[in-house]
C-alpha cells in the first residue's frame, strides 16, 4: 500500500478550479516533487496535504486511512517553507526543541532527539545561536530539523531554497538529497524550477492548470516528455509542427512544415495525416558544415542565424526554412575556441531519431 493516495481531489476558490481531478499516490521512503509553472495549484495541493485547505472533493489517505477532514495539528505531517518561519527569540536548539517541549517530552529524550537532528542537519556547533546570527541556508536547515524532529510520516516542503542564492541552492540541493537518504521520511517537495526536480526527485509530478500532466522519474520527464507542455517546460526543447505521412512499423516519416520529411520514432495510436509535434532536445543536435550520411538520423539544412556563448557550451540558433528556427547546443571542449561557426555559416544539422 501507498503511504499516501490522493484520490480524485479538487479544490475551488469561487468559480476558478485550483487543483482539478487530482490522483496519484507516493511510496513510503520517497522523494516525490510537484513541479509546475507559478499558479498551477502545486501550493493549493500541499496546503490540502497539510490540511491548511479542505478538498471540496476526493480524498487523501495516509497509510490507507482517510485524513481529509483531519486537522493539521492531528496529522503526521509537517511543512518547511520559503521564509523559514523560526521563532526569533529562540535559539537554534530551543526552536528545534519546541514541537517536542509542546509534547511534553521528558528533558534527557528531548535533548538526546535535538542533539541527533542537530546532527543530521550538521550544525551541531549552532546550538546556541539564534536565526539573525544564522545564513539563509543554515537558518532553513533548522526548519527543516524542527520539521523532522518529531519523526513525521510525511514532510511537505513549499519552494524551499528558492530564498536562496544560485550557489546556496545548488549546495543544499545535495544536503537534502543527503538528508532524506538519512532520516528515510518521504518528501513532498513543491517547486517551480525544474532542474531542482530533475536532481532531487525519485519521481516527479509535473502540473499544469491544475492538474497532472505527466508522473515519472526524472529521466523519463526529461527523455520522453508525454505532451507537448511537458517538453516546453522542462529543459530547453526544439518543437516542430509536422503531419504524419507514412508509418512504417516502428518509424514514421513526419512532414515537417516548411522544411521537409524527417523519420521518427512511431508514437503509439499514430495514424498518417495526423498533425502532431517532434521534440527535439538542443544537445541532441549534431552541427557541422557537413555531415556524413548515417541511415539512421534525421538532416535539415539551414542557415546559423544567431550564437549564443554560455562558457562551456555555446547555442547555435539555426534558420532551418523560412521562420523555423531550431537551436543546437554544442560543448566547448576545445580551450579557448568560444564557438565554431559563425552567423550566416550555411550548416547541416542531424539527430539521432532513436536516441531518445
Ligand atoms: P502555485 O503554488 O502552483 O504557484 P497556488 O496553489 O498557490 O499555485 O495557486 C493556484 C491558483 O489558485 C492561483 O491562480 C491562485 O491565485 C489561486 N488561489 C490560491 N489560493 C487562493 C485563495 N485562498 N483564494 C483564491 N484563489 C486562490
Ligand atoms: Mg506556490
Amino acid at each position: 500500500m501507498a503511504l499516501l493516495e490522493i484520490r480524485n481531489v479538487v479544490k475551488q476558490f469561487d468559480d476558478f478550479t485550483a487543483v482539478n481531478d487530482v490522483s496519484l499516490s507516493v511510496e513510503a521512503g520517497e522523494f516525490f516533487t510537484l513541479l509546475g509553472p507559478s499558479g498551477c495549484g502545486k501550493t493549493t495541493l500541499l496546503r490540502m496535504l497539510a490540511g491548511f485547505e479542505q478538498p471540496d472533493a476526493g480524498q487523501i489517505l495516509l497509510d490507507g486511512q482517510d485524513m481529509s477532514r483531519v486537522p493539521p495539528e492531528k496529522r503526521p505531517v509537517h511543512t518547511v517553507f520559503q521564509n523559514y518561519a523560526l521563532f526569533p527569540h529562540m535559539t537554534v536548539r530551543e526552536n528545534i526543541a519546541f514541537p517536542l517541549k509542546m509534547a511534553g517530552w521528558a528533558k534527557d529524550r528531548l535533548d538526546a532527539q535535538v542533539d541527533e537532528l542537530l546532527e543530521d542537519v550538521r550544525l551541531t556547533e549552532f546550538g546556541k545561536r539564534f536565526p539573525h546570527e544564522m545564513s539563509g541556508g543554515q537558518r532553513q536547515r533548522v526548519a527543516i530539523a524542527r520539521a523532522l524532529v518529531d519523526r513525521p510520516r510525511l514532510l511537505l516542503l513549499d519552494e524551499p531554497l528558492s530564498a536562496l542564492d544560485a550557489k546556496l541552492r545548488e549546495e543544499m540541493q545535495l544536503e537534502l538529497i543527503k538528508l532524506q537518504k538519512e532520516v528515510g521520511i518521504t518528501f513532498v517537495y513543491v517547486t517551480h524550477d525544474q532542474g531542482e526536480a530533475l536532481a532531487l526527485s525519485h519521481r516527479i509530478a509535473v502540473m499544469s492548470h491544475g492538474q497532472v500532466e505527466q508522473l515519472d522519474i526524472p529521466e523519463n520527464i526529461y527523455g520522453n516528455p508525454k505532451n507537448r507542455f511537458v517538453a516546453d517546460f522542462i529543459g530547453q526543447c526544439n518543437v516542430l509542427e509536422g503531419t504524419v505521412r507514412a508509418l512504417d512499423g516502428e518509424t514514421m516519416t513526419v512532414d515537417i512544415k516548411g522544411c521537409g520529411e524527417v523519420r521518427a520514432l512511431a508514437v503509439p495510436g499514430v495514424a498518417a495525416g495526423q498533425q502532431g509535434w517532434l521534440a527535439l532536445r538542443p544537445e541532441k543536435i549534431k552541427l557541422d558544415k557537413e555531415l556524413p550520411d548515417l541511415p539512421d538520423e534525421a538532416y535539415f539544412k539551414g542557415r546559423i542565424h544567431d550564437c549564443l556563448y554560455l562558457g562551456d557550451v555555446t547555442i547555435y540558433i539555426v534558420e532551418v526554412a523560412d521562420g523555423v528556427l531550431i537551436e543546437a547546443m554544442l560543448p566547448n571542449n576545445i580551450p579557448g575556441v568560444a564557438k565554431f561557426f559563425d552567423d550566416g555559416d550555411i550548416v547541416e544539422i542531424a539527430w539521432r531519431f532513436d536516441a531518445g
